[in-house]
């Protein structure tokens, strides 16, 4: 079900696009300690919020 746009919401994030956070809809993710393409993890950049994703998840398929 959300799968599919979970996986495009990576997608954009790897390739360095701004998406926002779809918990707050206020903050956007922002990639953790790194730079978009090595990134493990995005935080929401609202830190009232603390949504997170985690991309080892998805990238396990491999
Ligand atoms: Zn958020």
């Amino acid at each position: 079900m959300a799968e599919e746009n979970h996986d495009s919401i990576l997608g954009k994030l790897r390739s360095g696009e701004t998406v926002p956070c779809e918990i707050c809809k206020k903050g956007f993710y922002i990639p953790y300690n790194t730079t978009p393409d090595k990134a493990h993890s995005f935080n929401c950049s609202n830190s009232d919020c603390n949504n997170r994703i985690n991309i080892d998840a998805v990238i396990d398929v491999e």
